[in-house]
């Protein structure tokens, strides 16, 4: 049996080579929004008895960041909605003290950052990343169908004020918000805001044809390019956008282009939810269950192999194809697995 300082000393190399160093927690499926092309409207969700405890979660993310883990993004589901979230984030940031982990962040919908912005700064977290599609009221109310913009529009406020650094994260969809992008890039750059598009994925039926709200961002960029100048720049996040700098704004922006070109070579990631199954890959089926070793033991050397085999078995990448009458490439939604 391996020693725990032997435990800890493993690093998480996949068979093609890649290191494992982010993971990303998905604390609950559920939402406050039902966003038109992540959630049908009327969604079952786990029964919570599924789910792991938050103190069973925070004894998972501590196994990860003890073979590896530098960086810990929680998102769901909106994670500020799970009861108790704060405690989980507060005992996580202590990682963070002695440098074991390098980054505690969140992917949030902003709804709840009014109340929390303050407590996350206090926990450690530095940076959020907050999904805004549109800044059109009536439209936002439409793209989330539950949602309220002025509600986020005061969380975002509420997070720069505590200092938090804001990157906004706007999913393109054709016809919807696709005129809109460069008044949100103007507006996000104004107030020292990230700027990142994404392409839409297909995961998961909802209830619209995905073709009709797929727009590539290779046309975005050619479209941003006539009127302003975008320069390459390396900067990294650990994610899998791509930075350009904006001459004219002086903001960075970045693009998520897992359809037109997807990065899986330099994939560092893996996803937890929180029925503690681990997903290797966002866009394949295989996944390795680590609730029925954490629960077996308690000592983690159970856990521990099984993320090992885990990490054996992770794919090369997704191919992900959006087409009339296709299937969704996996069945599970993005809150399912964790955006
Ligand atoms: N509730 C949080 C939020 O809104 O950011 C975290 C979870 S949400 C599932 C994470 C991200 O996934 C959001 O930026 C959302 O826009 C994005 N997303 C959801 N479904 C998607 C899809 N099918 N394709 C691309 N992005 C998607």
């Amino acid at each position: 049996m391996k020693s725990e300082l032997e435990l800890n000393n493993t690093s998480m190399i996949d068979p093609f080579g890649r290191m494992v160093e982010y993971l990303r927690v998905s604390v609950t499926d559920r939402c406050d929004f039902r966003c038109v092309y992540c959630m049908a409207e009327d969604m079952t969700f786990l029964p919570k008895k599924e789910l792991l405890t938050l103190e069973e979660l925070e004894r998972l993310c501590t196994v990860f960041v003890g073979k590896g883990v530098r960086k810990l993004r929680l998102t769901g589901g909106e994670p500020l909605v799970r009861r108790g979230v704060m405690t989980l984030i507060r005992n996580l940031g202590k990682l963070l003290d002695d440098g074991s982990l390098q980054e505690l962040t969140l992917t949030t919908n902003g709804s709840q950052l009014a109340r929390f912005s303050d407590d996350l700064f206090a926990a450690g977290v530095r940076r959020i990343n907050v999904s805004l599609d549109t800044l059109d009221e009536e439209k936002f109310a439409e793209i989330t169908r539950w949602g309220r913009l002025p509600q986020v529009m005061a969380g975002l406020e509420a997070a720069k004020k505590a200092g938090l650094s804001i990157k906004i994260n706007a999913v393109a969809l054709k016809d919807v918000n696709e005129h809109e992008i460069e008044s949100m890039l103007n507006w996000a750059h104004g107030e020292g805001y990230d700027f990142t598009l994404i392409e839409t994925m297909p995961l998961g039926e909802i209830d619209e044809d995905r073709t009709d709200q797929y727009l590539p961002l290779s046309t975005v960029r050619e479209r941003l390019e006539e009127k302003y100048s975008l320069a390459d720049i390396p900067y990294k996040t650990g994610g899998p956008a791509r930075y350009v700098k904006v001459k004219e704004t002086g903001g960075r922006l970045g693009f998520i282009t897992p359809m037109t070109h997807n990065f899986c070579e330099s994939c560092n990631r893996v996803r937890l939810t929180c029925t503690g199954t681990l997903y290797m890959c966002l866009g394949q089926e295989d996944s390795a269950d680590l609730r029925a070793p954490l629960r077996a033991s308690e000592a983690n050397d159970l856990v521990s192999q099984a993320i090992d085999e885990a990490i054996g078995r992770k794919p090369k990448g997704h191919d992900f194809v959006i087409g009339r009458n296709q299937a969704p490439a996996v069945g599970r939604h993005m809150s399912t697995t964790g955006g």
